[in-house]
């Protein structure tokens, strides 16, 4: 399979994004944020390219203003605050750096690397790196980016976006993987003026691949499950997205009066239930620090008791329960998977086991569930299939 860093990221982010993009090839229609992101890119790319002299701010945002598209934004009002973010963004950028003091080896440099082998198949990588720099003993392998949130150190460390260009360029430079601390990996943050920067280890990079060849089976596997997140607000395919698609009026097919009403009825009920709760545990610590007081177990009123018991939960010695189980031959039956117990140990298990681990999954039992976001409290209901 031949398949972009990019598309990697969009299955991560949400499988189903992925598959309208890439499986049915619907378009998506751009966004304001792709459109400005790609613009800001390319005027990095024009004050980065060498030469003898290097474009001036005028220049630059000449060039920037006439790459500008107005037709992705909805009014005037916010063009404007856009356009002006994209001239800060410049201006500051050229106020710190002076780009002929940087030694460029290469801009938006292309790049389609094979990772895989014989045994689980082999699939070619592709992506472009925005920039890659020598430095005074190495070099710096960076990634513009135009969003607003930044990552902790932590996710820059892991980033496999970073990892992914790092072992693109050891392709190029094999020489280079004997000083891999002498390379820096750099997500620079257009809009703070902050560059978060990382190195990388052998283990890392060897790493990186299997993370490549999971989301390539899931995509071989059809698996296409949508990911809820914000990023949805960035999605333009919410109107064909089951998750979404029913917030639009016009692609609601089957909704009777019947339904429209049950829908209501049902925020509404659990809304209520939700305060119910919350009174009745109230009402509940009040009643029991009467009871504490008064010295009794049982309430009366004209309507009922109310009873305190004390409800006990035990667990067993594992060790002795053991050691009295297994010369019976009976310990292994009680022996039962433990779900959560199995996730931690997961995490730590080298990806070959933790593959195979995966492979004995089985579907145990389906359930169906409503989930209500109301007022910020959430409320589940399990349904049984
Ligand atoms: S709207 Fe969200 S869940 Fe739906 S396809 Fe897009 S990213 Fe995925």
């Amino acid at each position: 399979m031949r398949i972009s860093y990019s598309s990697v990221g969009t299955y991560q982010t949400c499988p189903l994004k992925y598959k309208f993009q890439h499986v049915d090839r619907i378009p998506e229609p751009k966004s304001k944020e792709a459109v400005f992101g790609t613009l800001v890119h390319a005027v990095m790319k024009y004050i980065h390219t060498p030469a003898l002299l290097s474009p001036t701010i005028e220049q630059a945002l000449d060039y920037f203003a006439k790459g500008w598209n107005s037709e992705v934004y909805e009014d005037e009002m916010e063009e404007r605050a856009a356009f002006s973010q994209g001239v800060t963004i410049l201006q500051n950028y050229l106020a710190r750096t002076k780009p002929n003091d940087y030694t460029i080896v290469d801009l938006e440099s292309r790049f389609a690397i094979e990772i895989g082998d014989e045994e689980h198949g082999k699939h070619i990588v592709s992506g472009i790196i925005d920039r890659i720099d020598r430095t005074a003993d190495g070099y710096e392998i960076i990634d513009y980016k135009t969003t607003r949130k930044m990552p902790s150190q932590d996710k820059v460390d892991n980033d496999l976006q970073l990892s992914i260009y790092l072992k693109a360029f050891l392709v190029r430079y094999p020489k280079e993987t004997e000083h891999l601390n002498k390379i820096t990996v750099s997500l620079y943050y257009l809009k703070h003026g902050v560059k978060l920067s990382s190195v990388r280890t052998k283990e890392q990079l060897e790493r990186v691949d299997q993370t490549f060849l999971d989301v390539i089976k899931a995509i071989e596997e059809e698996k296409f499950e949508p990911i809820l997140s914000p990023l949805c607000d960035w999605c333009g395919y919410q109107k064909i997205c089951p998750l979404w698609k029913h917030k639009f009026a016009e692609t609601r097919k089957l909704e009777t009066e019947e339904v429209k009403v049950a829908i209501g009825e049902y925020l509404d009920l659990k809304g209520k239930m939700s305060q119910e709760k919350q009174h009745l545990g109230k009402l509940q610590a009040l009643i029991l620090q009467y009871m504490e007081q008064e010295g009794v177990d049982r309430v009366f009123d004209e309507q009922g008791i109310i009873g305190k018991s004390l409800r006990k939960t035990y667990k067993y010695d594992e060790e002795k329960l053991r050691a009295i189980l297994e010369p019976l031959d009976k310990w292994e039956a009680i022996l039962k998977v433990d779900g959560i117990a199995l996730r931690t140990i997961l995490a730590v298990l080298p990806s070959p086991v933790k593959q195979s681990v995966e492979e004995t999954k089985m579907l145990d039992k389906e359930s169906v569930s409503l989930s209500v976001k109301k007022n910020k409290i959430e409320v589940d209901d399990e349904l049984s299939l």
